[in-house]
């Protein structure tokens, strides 16, 4: 469906919630006239989107004045979606999309994007309360509960999102998951695979800045789950509904957690409009 309405949303639970998903053709207002009309008064506009000149995207709609800036949004056709909304991370995305971005800055984006969607990510681990002695008196506060994290990059590109996440975690173990795409059947080879032994005892991270076909995911979260691994989110920068569909099916416990969500696969299984192969914009490779 290349245009018209996509899916209507059920009453929202919580104020981030996305309440509709439409699918508009060329010009927003237009398309989406009726179904503000319909809704009044709850739904504000991400007005940034009307002079956006791509022709066919999914826009979210919240209710909040400020929802284009909420920092994270799901919506009901994905509930194993959450979109980083930070304007910092859409600002930067922006830049990684850009053809002429070179590889350093390339690099350094990545680096940022990462830690800023960590920090979203991390919003919800588990905190245990302890007490500390300031200077003056007892305080209680808290710290992080003891499962540790552990960023699970799947290699090459996964490589680009570790350093940015550890500098807000420094605490984090990092694993390696090394899998890569068959240029004809485009489903993931497996050809490493090491993490902490006591699996079952982490939050694991598992990073790779394009969440396509899905394939890769899929295969990654199952040997992570494979080898213990139960409490998993799924950190990408750019993902496709394909890959997000086609993750939460196989692993409906898995959060996927991304700074966009782009329109289609073309046949070669690259995101559009993407931001193109991202290990070889990292890594200078192209
Ligand atoms: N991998 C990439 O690097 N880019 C895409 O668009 C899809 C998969």
């Amino acid at each position: 469906m290349r245009s018209g309405l996509l899916g209507v949303g059920l009453p929202l639970e919580d104020d981030r919630q996305a309440l509709f998903i439409l699918r508009h053709h060329r010009r927003f207002p237009s398309a989406s006239h009726a179904l503000v009309e319909e809704i009044g008064q709850r739904i504000f506009i991400l007005t940034s989107a009307a002079s956006e000149s791509m022709d066919d995207r999914l826009v979210f709609f919240h209710e909040r004045e400020d929802s284009s800036f909420s920092a994270m949004t799901t919506t009901p056709a994905f509930a194993n979606l959450t979109l980083i909304r930070h304007p910092l991370v859409q600002h930067k995305i922006t830049l990684l999309r850009d053809r002429r971005t070179p590889t350093k800055i390339f690099k350094e984006l990545v680096d940022e994007i990462a830690m800023l969607m960590a920090y979203e990510a991390t919003s919800e681990l588990s905190l245990d309360p302890v007490t500390v002695q300031t200077p003056l008196e007892q305080a209680t506060g808290f710290q992080v509960s003891g499962k540790k994290l552990t960023l699970v990059p799947i290699l090459r590109a996964g490589l680009g999102m570790v350093e940015g996440i550890l500098r807000l975690v420094p605490s984090a173990r990092v694993g390696h998951i090394g899998l890569y795409r068959d240029h004809d059947t485009l489903e993931p080879v497996d050809y490493y695979f090491k993490v902490p032994s006591d699996a079952a005892e982490r939050d694991f991270f598992v990073l790779d800045p394009m969440l396509a076909t899905g394939g890769s995911a899929v295969s990654a979260v199952s040997s992570l789950k494979r080898a213990g691994g139960v409490r998993i989110r799924f950190l990408c920068l750019v993902a496709a509904p394909e890959g997000v569909r086609r993750l939460g099916k196989a692993h409906p416990d898995v959060q996927v957690y991304s700074a966009a969500l782009d329109r289609e696969l073309n046949a070669q299984g690259y995101i559009l409009p993407g931001l193109g192969d991202a290990g070889d914009r990292l890594f200078g490779t192209r």
